[in-house]
């Protein structure tokens, strides 16, 4: 299947390493431009050479913490600058810490929500002014399996995403008319840098093998395994991509069937 991405221009936010990079690595292979950003000019580096020999697009990288509006309008200027347009954008960031309610003070709370809720919102209010323009646009925001499903011990997170898909499904309704899609990807159980990090800490933790703390995670996933980032990639790519076009205010769990509900 054609996608009818090619020469089309995407901003990945948080796309050094894990899901953002292995979106942007789907994109590239469509022929799509792609900005990529995170806050560490190595990480993004590194991260720009593996990237720049994929595909026909160009692949672009701006340092930015999402968490501050100047360096969203940097981007956004930026990628204006060389691209001239914006048509894709997908918006991600880090997860915000475990724990329980009361351990967590006002300060570590709105922290958690700038981090992921804010900065969506507010990276789609400096981009989507570009997509109205152009009459085509296609938002993705990353989420996670506990926007649908909380997750215990991860309240921040559990919060802070779940308000992610009702902003998505809010702005789907308003910027339909302009051939905007906005849909929300909540990934399960993925093996990222970050993924593979927390089983080394929970391991050395709790005294047990990696490969235990792995099985505690697979024993709830039908599929009996966690995904590659390129699966879930793959997936954000036909969301961003012409033959999506019908789709829009969707959430969609990558998660291999972790998520018990129906709906
Ligand atoms: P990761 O830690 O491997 O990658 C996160 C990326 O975000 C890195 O490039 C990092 O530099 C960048 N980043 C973090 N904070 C940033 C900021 N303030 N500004 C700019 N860049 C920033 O994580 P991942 O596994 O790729 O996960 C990505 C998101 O998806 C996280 O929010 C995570 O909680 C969520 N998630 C991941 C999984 C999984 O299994 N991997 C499952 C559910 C949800």
């Amino acid at each position: 299947m054609e996608l009818g991405i090619k020469d089309r221009v995407a901003i990945v936010a948080a796309s050094s390493r894990g899901l953002g990079k292995a979106v942007a690595h789907s994109l590239l292979k469509e022929g799509t431009n792609v900005v990529i950003c995170s806050r560490s000019i190595d990480n993004l580096k590194k991260a720009e050479e593996e990237l720049k020999s994929i595909g026909t697009g160009s692949v672009f990288a701006l340092v930015c913490d999402v968490t501050k509006i100047d360096d969203l309008k940097f981007i956004v200027n930026e990628t204006l600058r060389r691209f001239q347009r914006i048509d894709i954008l997908v918006n991600n960031a880090g997860g915000p810490p475990a724990g329980m309610f009361l351990e967590f003070s006002r300060e570590e709370w709105n922290k958690a929500i700038e981090l992921n809720l804010i900065s969506t919102i507010n990276l789609t209010r400096e981009v989507l002014p570009y997509m109205i323009k152009n009459r085509w646009g296609r938002i993705v925001n990353i989420t996670s399996v506990a926007a649908k499903q909380p997750i215990n011990g991860l309240i921040l997170s559990n919060t802070s995403r779940a308000g992610i898909l009702g902003f998505s499904k809010s702005l789907a309704n308003e910027v339909a008319k302009y051939n905007i899609l906005v849909n929300c990807v909540c990934p399960g159980y993925t093996l990222t840098e970050r993924v593979k990090e927390l089983t080394k800490e929970i391991s050395s933790r709790n005294n047990t093998s990696e490969e235990e703390v792995y099985n505690s995670w697979i024993k709830d996933i039908p599929l009996g395994r966690l995904a590659n980032p390129s699966e879930f990639a793959d997936v954000v790519t036909f969301l961003c991509s012409e033959r999506a076009s019908y789709i829009t205010g969707s959430v969609l769990q990558i998660d291999g069937g972790l998520i018990k509900s129906i709906i």
